[in-house]
């Protein structure tokens, strides 16, 4: 499987220091504790590729993970650190908004919001940023396994139904990377983005 080729390529603090704009980028966005790094080593099967993301220093940068020369996964900053000051959050604000804007080789965006707390504030500016766009969005429903199936489904029926009209393509899914469910259904949506 592709995606447990992952490694590590680098850290960027602005678009200009990210990768060339060439082959395939799936990018990865979610409020911090939103079970982000947990997911994204689920689906790579590595247990600590994107705690580097949380190393102090790197929280603030896109972290590119390469699976082969043409695809790549982009962990972008979280967002809602508390101890973060409000020119942090604005610099990181632009960054994420330039890298979304500019960025040619992206084919899709994964936003992962808690079963517990859905549709947030961030939550929302993505899904906007997303129609605007027309960019594609997976929503990975998290920590599914903090509910029962039963409330656990019927909370993802709900967002689906609030998403109902978003102008571009969006589908959600409901995972957990503590009890692996839910890996399928991402790894298709991811290897269909990425043209695996
Ligand atoms: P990030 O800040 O979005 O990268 O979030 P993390 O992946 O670090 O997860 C935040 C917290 O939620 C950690 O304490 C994780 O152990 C926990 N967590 C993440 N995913 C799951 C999950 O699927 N189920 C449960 N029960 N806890 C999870």
């Amino acid at each position: 499987r592709l995606l447990h080729q992952a490694h590590f390529l680098k850290s960027a603090q602005t678009v200009e220091q990210c990768p060339p704009d060439e082959g395939f980028e799936v990018a990865f966005a979610g409020r911090s504790n939103a079970g982000k790094s947990s997911a994204i080593n689920r689906l790579t099967g590595q247990r600590a590729l994107a705690r580097t993301s949380k190393t102090p220093g790197r929280t603030q940068l896109l972290n590119f993970f390469e699976l082969d020369e043409q695809r790549r996964l982009v962990d972008l900053p979280g967002y809602g650190y508390a101890k973060v000051d409000k020119q942090t959050r604005m610099q990181w604000q632009r960054h994420l908004d330039d890298y979304l804007a500019r960025r040619r080789c992206l084919t899709g965006l994964v936003l992962l919001m808690d079963i517990r707390h859905p549709l947030k504030d961030f939550d929302r500016l993505i899904l906007d940023w997303s129609a605007q766009a027309g960019m594609p969005l997976h929503l990975l429903i998290t920590k599914a396994d903090k509910l029962k199936f039963g409330a656990a489904k019927s909370t993802l029926l709900q967002i689906r139904k609030t998403l109902k009209d978003h102008p571009a393509p969006l589908t959600a899914q409901l995972f957990s990377a503590t009890a692996g469910t839910g890996c399928d259904e991402a790894w298709a949506r991811l290897g269909d983005w990425l043209r695996v």
